[in-house]
Formats: structure tokens, C-alpha cells, sequence
């Protein structure tokens, strides 16, 4: 008996991607055209303000291996590779960049890993960084190095979101239904095995990159705080720390002023002592408030995305 056709779900997010798209499309194309698998190119457009939704809708009319779901608003790329796959039904799925930093012609070595080894998931890694500023790249590396000591989101250096997933990986990353989405930590947390498949970095072919440094600072602290606890751990520590510093002060000032009779002078040295303290009391509530902000947005249960228009009738809308 001949094995029923597999189905391949590809989730492109894009926001602003008028210039990138059409080279995508035409690129990834190809490559779908080669595969044995029937596939499907789901496009998100995550709330664009240039002519992407046009350029998406009018590539729709023409193929019918199309999905698309248009935000109303931007919601960001978590939600929008959130409601990506959702709405998959493919056998496998998998996310790609609408930019090119994700080349398709990948896409059959990954998927023949796939099918014909014993994994659950293969994912890409970039092992240049080439056309990135070198600060940049520093801050990426100490980031990979921190989240991996202190949480137990397994993030490997380089990591994209680029990856191709079996059925049981995909239910159980739906099912992973937090507001605060950082994917490659549900990745990692999900468990499952993993086949790494580098690549040398490629840059974008056009239009530019929605992340600014401050941007990136943001969603490092995000990933941290979604998947540890350590910061917490350290504010803990440092209060008793300085608590018990000083009760030796403490009782280093009552003896001396015992035996002494020394009145403690030095204006200066105790307001630097107040001021340190105080700097690590905010230091420390501003942790706090990062997990209670955190908490208070999981609380609301507010949807991740609202679709407002699509060329399917059968798609979640909103969750
Ligand atoms: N993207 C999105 N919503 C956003 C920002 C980005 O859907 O709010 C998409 C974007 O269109 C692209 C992908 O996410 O397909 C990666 O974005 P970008 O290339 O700017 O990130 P980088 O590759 O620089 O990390
Ligand atoms: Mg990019």
C-alpha cells in the first residue's frame, strides 16, 4: 500500500516586507516545487504599514498553497509565528524569515533529516555573524552564555528560528500558551531531539531589520526572565548579603563607641553607604517588578493575536 502524501507548513511572519517578500516567494517556491511533500506557505502579516498585505494578497489569488492571516495591528513576531502555527496542518512545520536570512534551499536536507532519521525537530544555527557589528555579537554570545547557565531553556550560540518540527513537537508548542512568548526557550523547553544544522550567516537581501540594539537588550531580559528564576535568586541573596554586612558594622560601631566613646564622624562615607543601599534596593524591586509586570500580563489572558481578514475560512481568529 502507498503511504499517503505528507503535508509541509511553512510559517513566514512578516511585517514590512514589501521589498523582501516577492524574492522570497519566488526563491521558496522553487525549492517547495522539488519536495515529494504537498506543502502550504502560511504568511503573517503582522500588522505592516507599507504594501505587504497587497503583495500577499494579490501572490494568494495566484496559489493556492497560500494561507494567509493578517493581524490587526502589530503584534510582533512571536505572535505572529504563534498564530503561524495554529493554523498549520501540515505533518511537519516550520518558521522562516521572509528576508532570506533563512535560505530555502535548505529546506530538502533539513526535511530529508527529518523524514529519514530518527529526530523530532531540525533546526538551524548560524556559525558566522557576518554583516552584524561586533557589539552586537558580544552581547549575543555573553546573552547565549548567561540563559543557558541559569535557566533550563537549552538555547545553542547562533540559534534562529528557522526549523523544521514533526506533528507531536508543534502540539506541544501550541500547547505552551503563555502571553510572554520567547520561542527559542519554549524550543529548548519542549525537549524533544534536536539535529543542529549550521550555516554561514546570510544578510538580508532587502529592506531592513525591525530590531533595534535597545530592542535586543529587551527581548534578552525577556528571554532570561521568561525562563529563570535566577534573577530573583540574586536579589535574595544580595539583601542577605548586605544584611548581614551590616549587623558587623553594627556591631563594630557599638563596641568601638563602648570602649572608645568615638562618635562616629564622616558625613560623605554615610551617604555613600545610603545611596549604595539604596541603588541595590531598586535594583532589586526593579527585578521584582519585572516578574510581577510579567505575571500581570499572563493574568489579563488577553489573546496573543486578532486576525482581521485571511483567504481561509476554517483559521483560528483569535487565541
Ligand atoms: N517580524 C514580524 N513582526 C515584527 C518584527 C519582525 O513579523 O514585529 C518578522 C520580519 O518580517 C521577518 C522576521 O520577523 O520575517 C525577522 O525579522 P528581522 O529580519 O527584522 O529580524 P533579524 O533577522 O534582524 O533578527
Ligand atoms: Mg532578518
Amino acid at each position: 500500500m502507498k503511504e499517503e502524501k505528507k503535508t509541509l507548513s511553512i510559517v513566514v511572519p512578516c511585517y514590512n516586507e514589501e521589498e523582501a517578500l516577492p524574492i522570497f516567494y519566488g526563491e521558496a517556491t522553487k525549492i517547495f516545487k522539488t519536495l515529494e511533500e504537498d506543502y502550504e506557505l502560511i504568511l503573517v502579516n503582522d500588522g505592516s504599514k507599507d504594501k505587504t498585505l497587497e503583495i500577499i494578497e494579490n501572490l494568494a489569488k495566484e496559489d493556492k498553497h497560500i494561507t494567509y492571516l493578517s493581524f490587526s495591528r502589530n503584534f510582533g513576531k512571536e505572535a505572529a509565528m504563534y498564530a503561524g502555527i495554529c493554523n498549520a496542518k501540515g505533518d511537519y512545520v516550520g518558521f522562516m524569515d521572509a528576508d532570506m536570512q533563512d535560505p530555502p534551499s535548505l529546506l530538502p536536507k533539513m526535511l530529508e533529516k527529518l523524514k529519514n532519521e530518527d529526530f523530532d525537530s531540525v533546526a538551524t544555527r548560524r556559525i558566522t555573524r557576518t554583516g552584524e557589528s561586533k557589539v552586537r555579537s558580544w552581547f549575543a554570545r555573553k546573552f547565549y552564555k548567561i540563559i543557558n547557565k541559569i535557566s533550563d531553556a537549552d538555547i545553542v550560540d547562533g540559534a534562529r528560528d528557522f526549523r523544521l518540527m514533526k506533528r507531536p513537537m508543534v502540539d506541544s508548542i501550541i500547547s505552551m500558551s503563555e502571553y510572554n512568548r520567547f520561542s527559542k526557550g519554549i524550543f529548548g523547553w519542549v525537549g524533544f531531539k534536536t539535529y543542529w544544522f549550521p550555516f554561514e550567516n546570510v544578510e538580508r537581501v532587502a529592506g531592513s531589520t525591525k530590531w533595534s540594539f535597545f530592542g535586543l537588550c529587551k527581548y534578552a531580559i525577556d528571554g532570561i526572565i521568561n525562563f529563570s528564576n535566577v534573577p530573583l535568586d540574586i536579589a535574595s541573596f544580595l539583601g542577605m548579603f548586605m544584611t548581614v554586612v551590616s549587623f558587623f558594622a553594627l556591631v563594630f560601631i557599638i563596641i568601638r563607641k563602648a570602649i572608645f566613646g568615638d562618635p562616629v564622624d564622616g558625613w560623605a562615607s554615610t551617604m555613600c553607604v545610603i545611596i549604595f543601599i539604596g541603588g541595590i534596593q531598586l535594583f532589586c524591586l526593579g527585578i521584582m517588578g519585572q516578574y510581577i509586570g510579567k505575571t500581570y500580563m499572563e493574568a489579563k489572558k488577553r489573546p496573543h493575536f486578532i486576525v482581521n481578514e485571511s483567504n481561509k475560512k476554517d483559521i483560528i481568529k483569535i487565541k
